[in-house]
């Protein structure tokens, strides 16, 4: 398991992970600077892929995921732009809808999406994404006692997920991950750079949420990566590289798999 808390700085690459390039090379993160990510894969990608891949880093760092950072107070590279309060809506037994209102104090609210099992591994070879619920993680204060005073019988937040780019982040980041940790596979058997490219829409064969738990999780680490090499039994020539990506493992989330490169045959159902 990798710790991603403390900055380190994997081997160079050399190359644009996604395109080969090999000039006009940048550091990339793979967990974004905005979730506190600290592991830097030197030289890995190029200016062109990096706006392919900062677009849809930013609809979810920026939407989804953007209230969470706030209050849970991840790194901001504006942090002159950071809100001091957020709008939450208590719910009241009198008014279903609620009312809203700014509280200086937030709570707020994460809310995570979970996944069908990859297609990969559960036979489903449908396109898209695929959901199977919701996880509510919170940050800041117990809103318990901010409810209790309104008189409200509870609290609402609403999101707008980008479910597409969070898919395609998570993608990038057990790529990534892979890519530094093991080596970088050949071009042709990453199963996930189409996706991270915005070239197909195959999320839910090559992402899914899985139910794990790394050792070293008690000690309350931000986030947590590691990878698995396999072989499937249906064919056991060729081996499939696993990543698993847990994102807010210290705040309890369920976490995540991408299978990121499968030898010899990128093209499986
Ligand atoms: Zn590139």
């Amino acid at each position: 398991m990798q710790r991603i808390d403390r900055h380190t700085e994997l081997a160079s690459i050399g190359q644009c992970i996604y395109c080969r390039a090999t000039r006009d090379l940048r550091d990339e993160h793979v967990i974004p600077f905005a979730l506190g990510g600290q592991l830097v894969l030197a030289d890995a990608s190029c200016a062109a892929c990096e706006r392919i891949t900062s677009a849809f880093e930013a609809k979810v760092l920026r939407g989804f995921m953007y209230r969470a950072r706030n209050t849970g107070k991840f790194p901001t590279r504006r942090p002159k732009e950071r809100p001091t309060t957020t709008t939450v809506t208590y719910t009241t037994r009198e008014r279903k809808d609620g009312h809203t209102e700014p509280i200086s104090v937030d709570p707020a609210f994460l809310h995570l999406p979970v996944l069908a099992e990859a297609g990969y591994f559960s036979g489903n070879a449908s396109l898209g994404i695929r959901l199977r619920g919701v996880e509510t993680l919170r940050f800041g204060p117990d809103p318990t006692a901010a409810i209790q005073r309104k008189g409200a019988e509870g609290i609402e937040q609403q999101d707008n997920w980008d479910l597409s780019s969070f898919v395609r982040m998570l993608a990038k980041i057990g790529y990534c991950w892979v890519a530094g940790g093991v080596g970088l596979p050949p071009r042709d058997e990453v199963t996930v750079l189409p996706l991270i490219l915005g070239q197909s829409d195959d999320g839910s064969r090559w992402v899914g949420s899985a139910r794990y738990s790394f050792e070293d999780e008690r000690e309350g680490v931000l986030h947590a990566l590691s990878h698995t090499a396999f072989r499937k039994n249906d064919n056991p020539a060729h081996e499939v590289l696993v990543a698993r990506v847990k994102l807010f493992a210290s705040s309890g989330a369920t976490g995540y798999e991408v299978i990121v490169h499968h030898s010899g045959n990128s093209r499986v159902a």
